[in-house]
Order: structure tokens, then C-alpha cells, then sequence
């Protein structure tokens, strides 16, 4: 039976780091946060992203727009908040209309206040092993992953997703340490090879938002595995993968919810931090 992979317990652990670094920094770090339109589960993230924000110290400035803003609107908005040297992070909230286009809004960003590690610069960075900042998912299932104390050495490791926001930042991640990456997406599945590719996992990583997606029967036994994906399914919050079958084959798995997601907000607060410290040098 799989350890559960909580991802409070380690989300708990960054925070209290954080607490430290703030009281470090000469003035109380601001997160300008851009929510457009009503989307319910936005709102809620925002909700919980203020709460922890101010735990932690750091003020948590919500700029709320109506769906209708036009891109050059949000990105005018966006170029005053590179501007106002108070702020030490911005970060746009996901979904956003189809009118506006995500990465070319994010191109907008300041580098440095890129929080969310979207800019070119940054994903760049992440290219070359460089990164100070980088992708918060990503990033949360390198701590996920680390706190298992497994040696990504050389392990096969499958990423289902490739998405610019995981697979794709993660892929690089974990080849900086050395694993084999393979990453399956929607033509793997159309090409009937998800299911092969998924059963010689080592380390499984699924961020589709499908639920349901992966069998348990196709983890390998002893597998790791991180279920990035949120979904609703009769009045419950699921992720992609089966998790009571896969929970009787894996070493360790991540809840949903409980497991990526809090160290997700986590690392976010940890970029902030990271950028107001850079600032202020
Ligand atoms: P996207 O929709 O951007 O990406 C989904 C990916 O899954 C795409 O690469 C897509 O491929 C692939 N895909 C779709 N269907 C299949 C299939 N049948 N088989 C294989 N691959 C498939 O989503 P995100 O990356 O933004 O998010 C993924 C999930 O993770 C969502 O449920 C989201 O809510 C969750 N999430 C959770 C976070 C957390 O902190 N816990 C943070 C961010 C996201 P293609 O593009 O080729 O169609």
C-alpha cells in the first residue's frame, strides 16, 4: 500500500522558511494578483492565495477586471505594475477569456516579477538550469518528488501532459537532474500508447484534468506517483488518476486534493519572496 505524499506537510516546511526571509527584507513584499472574469474555481484559489500570503507577511493586492477587458488592457495594466516599484510580483490568474492569450500577456511581465515563471526569460532559464524562478507546479512536484528521497538518477520517469505551465518546465527540471523524461500528451492516447508508456513508469507524473485518465492497474508496482490534475466528479474533487487502485501498487501518491496543490501556493509565496529579495540587491 502506497505512503501518501501530503503535500501540506511540505508546504508547511517552505512556509515556515518564508517566515524568516520576510522579516529579512527591508520593506513587507506586495503580490499584485489579476483575476478577470467570475470563474468560480479562480476565485477560490484567490481566495486561498490571500490567506496564506498574509500568514506569511507578505501583502496580497487583488486588481479584479471584468471578462470583457481587451488584452492591450490588461497588458497597459500589467506594464503600470512593472512600474510601480512597490510591487514585487504580479500574477495573472488562470482561466482567462479566449480574447486574451496567456503567454503573450505573460511576455508583459517584468521578468523579475514573474512570479509565476512564465516569461521567456525565466522559461529560458529553466532551459539552461539557471532558474531563480521557476514554474510553481513544476516546481512543487520537484519538492513532492525530493521529500520521497528518490535519486532521479537515470530513473524512467512519465509525464502525462504538456502543457506550458507543467509538463513541459518539469521535463526540463527533471532532466537537469538526469532522469529519462518521456512525455505523453493527446496524441499518445489517439495512438493507443498511453497505456504502455504509463505501466514502465517509475515515477509517474499526470497533469491532464481528466478524471479517471490513468487505470491503477497499469502503475508499476512500486511506482511514484503525482496527480497534478483537479477535477470535479459527482460533487467530489478528483484527479486523473485512479487513485484506490493505483494507491495498492505505488510506493507513494499523492492525494487530491491535499497533494500538489498546497505546495503549489507555497512555492508561489517562495518566488515572491525570492524576487523581493533579488529586487532590493
Ligand atoms: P492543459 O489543458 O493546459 O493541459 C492538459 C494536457 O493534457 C495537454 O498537454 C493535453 O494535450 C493533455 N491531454 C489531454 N487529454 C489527454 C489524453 N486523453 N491523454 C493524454 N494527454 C492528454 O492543463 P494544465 O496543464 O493547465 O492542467 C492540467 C491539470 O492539472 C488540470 O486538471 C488542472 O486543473 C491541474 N492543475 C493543478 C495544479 C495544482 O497546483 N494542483 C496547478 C495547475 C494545473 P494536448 O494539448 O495535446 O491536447
Amino acid at each position: 500500500m502506497a505512503k501518501l505524499l501530503e503535500g501540506k506537510f511540505i508546504a508547511d516546511q517552505i512556509k515556515e522558511k518564508l517566515k524568516t526571509s520576510v522579516q529579512s527584507l527591508r520593506q513587507v513584499p506586495v503580490l499584485a494578483s489579476i483575476l478577470i472574469g467570475d470563474d468560480p474555481g479562480a476565485s477560490a484559489y484567490v481566495r486561498t492565495q490571500a490567506k496564506i500570503a498574509t500568514s506569511l507577511g507578505i501583502k496580497y493586492v487583488l486588481h479584479k477586471f471584468d471578462a470583457s477587458i481587451s488584452e492591450d488592457g490588461l497588458i497597459d495594466f500589467i506594464l503600470k505594475l512593472n512600474a510601480d516599484t512597490a510591487v514585487n510580483g504580479i500574477l495573472v490568474q488562470l482561466p482567462l477569456p479566449a480574447s486574451i492569450n496567456y503567454m503573450n500577456v505573460c511576455g508583459f511581465i517584468q521578468p523579475d516579477k514573474d512570479v509565476e515563471g512564465m516569461h521567456p526569460t525565466n522559461i529560458g532559464k529553466v532551459l539552461f538550469g539557471r532558474a531563480r524562478i521557476a514554474a510553481c507546479t513544476a516546481n512543487a512536484v520537484m519538492e513532492l518528488l525530493n521529500s520521497t528521497g528518490v535519486d532521479l538518477y537515470g530513473k524512467e520517469v512519465v509525464i502525462v501532459g504538456h502543457s506550458e505551465i507543467v509538463g513541459k518546465p518539469l521535463a526540463m527540471l527533471l532532466l537537469e537532474k538526469f532522469a529519462t523524461v518521456t512525455i505523453c500528451h493527446i496524441a499518445t492516447s489517439e495512438a493507443g500508447k498511453l497505456q504502455g508508456h504509463v505501466e514502465r513508469a517509475e515515477i509517474l507524473i499526470v497533469a491532464v484534468g481528466s478524471p479517471n485518465l490513468i487505470k491503477g492497474e497499469w502503475i508499476k508496482e512500486g511506482a511514484i506517483v503525482v496527480d497534478v490534475g483537479i477535477n470535479r466528479l459527482n460533487e467530489k474533487i478528483v484527479g486523473d488518476v485512479e487513485f484506490n487502485a493505483a494507491q495498492r501498487r505505488a510506493s507513494y501518491i499523492t492525494p487530491v486534493p491535499g497533494g500538489v496543490g498546497p505546495v503549489t501556493v507555497a512555492v508561489l509565496m517562495r518566488n515572491l519572496v525570492e524576487a523581493a529579495l533579488a529586487q532590493q540587491q
